[in-house]
């Protein structure tokens, strides 16, 4: 049977720099989307771990997000670059490009605003803990998100700080009248803060500590604790990839959701350089 959630999501492992396989011999290839040149604006602390980059450029003209949860790739520097290469259509992949998630797009005033977890080592975590108005990355994108089942009576967000953008445009596509609830997992208290929405929110925010090794480990022990989800809860889960196929088994084999309600994403893999932006979790 085909899975009406599954249907939403884009299954091939696309991304906006690379060209879908042809279907036919005549196929035309997917046009790429073009780099866009982006200048950091603005700088917010949301909390010790959480830094709100704004990106503005008039090559956002046409830059248009119309599903929550989406994606786009950001392209930083190389050491001793002070602004990274512009990437060209058949040129080589750049080395230190990663997926982010475009939180408020303005496009009138060409801005785009990106929460960074600040998680240590890796060119993007490095480079938005030192970012500053003016420096300069290209953008490209955006990716296919999550087409919100709108009139589904409730919604289950599972996942951790990495996925808390993309909760946030979740929750802002809501209806007044939807439940939502919010199950985040933070490295401490301290990462904790309000989330919007249009829906009736409840969140429940668990910690994992420094040790990243544990990723996941809280969440599963509060879904546990919790017992079954809302039969007719669509469940978004995205977390670390292996956690995430964790919970995806747990959910299904012992908390008895029926797998067309899960959508899961790997956002990120313990001891893995950019994970790509297409794990779904179903192998
Ligand atoms: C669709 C999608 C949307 C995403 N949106 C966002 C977003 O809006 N904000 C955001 O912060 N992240 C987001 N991510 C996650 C982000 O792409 C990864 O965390 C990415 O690996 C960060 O790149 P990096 O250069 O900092 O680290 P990398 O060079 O990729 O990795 C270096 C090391 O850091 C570890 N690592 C990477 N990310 C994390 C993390 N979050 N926590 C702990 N350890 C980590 C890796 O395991 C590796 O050992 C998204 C991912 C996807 C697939």
């Amino acid at each position: 049977m085909r899975s009406p959630l599954k249907d939403t999501m884009s299954t091939t492992p696309s991304s906006p720099l690379s060209p879908s396989p042809a279907s036919t011999p005549e196929a035309a290839p997917r046009k790429r989307r073009p780099p866009r040149r982006v200048q950091v604006t603005r700088v917010q602390t949301l909390s010790p771990l959480m830094r709100r980059i704004t990106l503005q450029g008039a090559e956002l003209e046409g830059f248009e997000v119309n599903d929550p949860a989406c994606y786009m790739k950001l392209i930083f520097p190389e050491p001793g670059q002070t602004e990274p290469e512009r990437p060209l259509p058949d040129g080589p992949r750049p080395k230190s490009m990663r997926t982010y998630t475009p939180l408020a797009v303005r496009a009138g005033v060409h801005e785009v605003d990106v929460d960074f977890v600040l998680h240590g080592d890796g060119p993007a975590s490095t480079w938005a803990a030192q970012a500053q108005p003016g420096q300069v990355l290209f953008l490209m994108g955006p990716g296919p998100g999550y087409k919100v089942q709108l009139d589904a009576p409730s919604h289950f967000l599972i996942g951790d700080d990495s996925a808390l953008p993309a909760f946030e445009t979740i929750l802002a596509s809501l209806p007044a009248g939807a439940q939502a609830k919010v199950l985040v997992e933070v490295v401490d208290a301290a990462e904790e803060r309000a989330l919007q929405s249009p829906a009736k929110v409840t969140a429940q925010w668990v910690a994992r500590g420094t040790d990243n090794t544990q990723a996941g480990q809280a969440l599963e022990a509060a879904l546990r604790q919790a017992g079954a989800p809302a039969a007719d809860a669509r469940i978004y889960l995205a977390c670390e990839a292996a956690a995430m196929r964790r919970i995806r088994q747990l959910l299904i084999e012992e908390l008895g959701v029926d797998r067309s309600r899960i959508v899961g994403r790997g956002y990120w893999k313990l001891g893995t350089v950019n994970h790509p932006d297409h794990d779904y979790g179903e192998d």
